[in-house]
């Protein structure tokens, strides 16, 4: 890694002033360190933003939550309103990697991780991300790539945090202004450098997340290759209110499948009037997946994907998943 400067501001102002000068924002620094070692990064300076004060509580406002950017996984996972009032939360930071990584790991470096490619991890290979002529996962190794959404680049998301938040209709908070989620992440097709919408020298300053899902029945299931810490190979989160036995509103998104978390709509019509029971479960993963677009050798992803929605769905109401 280069040498760096050490910047400790003690204002998100003087963070963002640090970033406009080339500096790179840390949160936790578990990703950041990464992306320094393995050359991706040349930073003049990194700046901490855990010197700042007061940006890792968790609040419960009148119209909702408010989640402070240093917030860490762990507390997200571990606070009882979010754990009983937007419980799909706190299963998604729950699912994160392991103890010791969601101990330290933060919301704000959540959201704004790199993608996992491994073509883009390798410092030796310069893809169309990096500013090279090709996706070298089109003809190459593509089994953790997107089924959705992808093109010119086929990266997904790792951000479990991401999907939960989109579920909820959260809004991303900034130095800047308030970005609703859904405009907050960006697909390649629209921006090839970046997987967010953040301008040059803007940081996340929070989340806030409104009461329109709060106490709504909620699942989020992951499937991962390693059972101990592992980012997705396909995940749901699934939201449902519920009129007696039918389903009145849902909310289905998707993980590991896309460059974005992804909200099916699809899925969420094939719930909405319905009674939950395994063959409306199905059609729902059937349904998530209907646009797929796999690659070469990531076929698998989309039984698995309709697998996935299909539990997450039997779980979120209630029912037994085999
Ligand atoms: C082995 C392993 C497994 C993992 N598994 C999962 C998983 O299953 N699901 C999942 O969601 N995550 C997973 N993660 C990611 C992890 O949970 C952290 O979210 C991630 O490492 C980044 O968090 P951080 O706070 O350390 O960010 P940092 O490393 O500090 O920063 C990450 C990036 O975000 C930028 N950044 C940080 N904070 C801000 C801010 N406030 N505003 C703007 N930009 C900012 C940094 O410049 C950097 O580019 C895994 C990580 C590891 C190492
Ligand atoms: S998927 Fe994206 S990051 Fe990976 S090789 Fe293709 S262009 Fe590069």
């Amino acid at each position: 890694m280069n040498n760096f400067d050490w910047v400790q501001p003690k204002t998100i102002a003087e963070a963002a002033t640090a970033v406009k000068n080339g500096g790179v924002a840390m949160s936790g620094g578990i990703e950041l360190l990464c992306l320094l070692k393995e050359h991706l990064i040349e930073p003049p300076s990194v700046v901490n933003l855990k010197s700042i004060p007061g940006m890792r509580s968790i609040d419960v406002a009148g119209s909702g939550l408010r989640i402070g950017a240093l917030a860490t996984t762990t507390d997200l996972a571990e606070n009882s309103v979010v754990r009983n009032d937007f419980p799909g939360i706190s299963q998604a930071a729950a699912s994160i990697a392991s103890p010791q990584i969601r101990n330290v790991g933060t919301v704000g470096g959540n959201l704004c991780q790199r993608p996992r490619c491994w073509y883009y991890r390798d410092p030796e290979v310069k893809c169309l991300k990096k500013g090279g002529q090709a996706c070298y996962a089109v003809a190459g190794n593509n089994e953790y790539h997107a089924i959705m959404g992808g093109g010119p680049c086929h990266i997904v998301h790792p951000s479990d945090l991401g999907s939960a938040f989109l579920a909820y209709g959260a809004t991303v908070v900034t130095n800047e202004r308030e970005i609703p989620i859904q405009n907050f992440f960006v697909l390649p097709k629209d921006d090839i450098d970046h997987e967010n919408s953040l301008r040059p020298a803007e940081l996340v300053t929070g989340v806030t997340v409104p009461n329109d899902w709060k106490g709504a029945r909620a699942s989020f299931f992951k499937s991962k290759e390693r059972e101990s810490f592992d980012w997705a190979l396909a995940t749901a989160l699934v939201l449902l209110k519920m009129n007696g036995s039918t389903v009145s509103d849902a909310r289905v998104v998707l993980g590991g499948v896309a460059p974005i978390p992804w909200r099916s709509t699809e899925a969420e019509n094939a719930l909405k009037g319905k009674s939950i029971e395994d063959s409306v479960a199905l059609a729902a993963g059937r349904a998530a997946v209907s646009r797929a677009t796999p690659m070469s050798e990531n076929r698998y992803k989309v039984p698995l994907t309709t697998n996935v929605v299909r539990i997450a769905v039997l779980q979120a109401a209630g029912l037994k998943a085999e």
